[in-house]
């Protein structure tokens, strides 16, 4: 969820509950063994390629403009895209500036109501192989999942490398690097995964304070269609009945997909 109790939705809870223990086939434990990039955003990419289409990396949007039936893309280098089908799969605070000017007052407001949820990342790197499993949650502690990157990643992660994860972690944003890899060193050595002398050669915080983001549990969820025919929205914060997570993100794009879909055909065979 990436929430505490008090901000996060329990009808998203129910549904990952419901999902996951009353279908068949609705859990099982598995992970990559390979990055993110290498798993789905290369083939992501060639399958858009090989479709006609071409992906622009490090192209930052910085407004929607509409101009009759057509929506035209400002892009910060100057330059623009111009098209009558648009899906906006940024971040909600993204999303609120990009349309802010084709005045869809409702939603930006709602977009803008949004708030941030960090996920904290320590990584430690020790001398010597610490833990064989490839991950293990804690309970009762500041940590709560431990991963062991070269039994997750196989041959491909290099060194003794302890990926360690806290969600929501709202609470430690004013701690400093070296107090976070303290409270980490003692979880560890509390649940016994290393020793009171093992200490880490190099270590890396990464604090995401932006890793995902929620929405007023008093607020309606946000469907991908929108006012404007043609102007869709994607991405793990839509309506997708799931709290922020990639699972939600695969669903939001196959639903504004499926839209624009659905809208090009409306306007090949207009209504007589
Ligand atoms: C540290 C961390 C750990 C996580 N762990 C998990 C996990 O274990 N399981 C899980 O399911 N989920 C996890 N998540 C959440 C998961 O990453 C998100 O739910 C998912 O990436 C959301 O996908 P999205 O497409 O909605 O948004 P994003 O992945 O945020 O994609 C939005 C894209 O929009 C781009 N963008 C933003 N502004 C602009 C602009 N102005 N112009 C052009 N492009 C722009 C961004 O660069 C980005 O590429 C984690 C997230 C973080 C940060």
């Amino acid at each position: 969820m990436n929430a505490h109790p008090d901000k996060a939705s329990a009808r998203e809870l129910v549904s990952v509950l419901a999902e996951a223990f009353t279908h068949p086939r609705g859990s099982n434990m598995g992970w990559a063994t390979v990055g993110l990039t290498e798993l789905y955003t290369d083939r992501a990419a060639a399958y858009l390629e090989q479709g006609g289409g071409s992906v622009r990396l490090g192209a930052t949007a910085v407004g929607i403009i509409q101009d009759a039936d057509r929506f035209r893309l400002d892009l910060r280098d100057g330059s623009t895209i111009e098209t009558d089908t648009m899906i906006v799969a940024t971040p909600p605070p993204r999303a609120a500036e990009l349309i802010r000017r084709i005045a869809l007052d409702g939603l930006v407001s709602r977009l803008e109501r949004f708030t941030p949820s960090p996920i904290l990342g320590i990584n430690l790197w020790f001398g010597r192989r610490v833990l064989e499993t490839p991950f293990v949650g804690l309970l009762n502690g500041t940590i709560e999942w431990v991963f062991e990157k070269r039994a997750l990643y196989r041959e491909t992660a290099k060194g003794n490398h302890l990926a360690l994860v806290v969600s929501a972690s709202d609470r430690l944003l004013g701690a400093s690097d070296d107090e976070l890899v303290e409270i980490a060193l003692n979880d560890l050595r509390t649940a016994g995964l290393i020793g009171q002398d093992d200490e880490p050669l190099h270590s890396r915080v990464i604090h995401e304070k932006q890793a995902t983001y929620l929405r007023p549990i008093e607020d309606p969820p946000i469907g991908a269609a929108t006012d404007l025919p043609g102007l869709f929205l994607a991405g793990d914060w839509t309506n997708t009945g799931l709290p922020p997570t990639i699972e939600g993100a695969v669903r939001s794009g196959f639903r504004a997909a499926e839209l624009v879909v659905e809208y090009a055909g409306r306007k090949k065979t207009p209504r007589s």
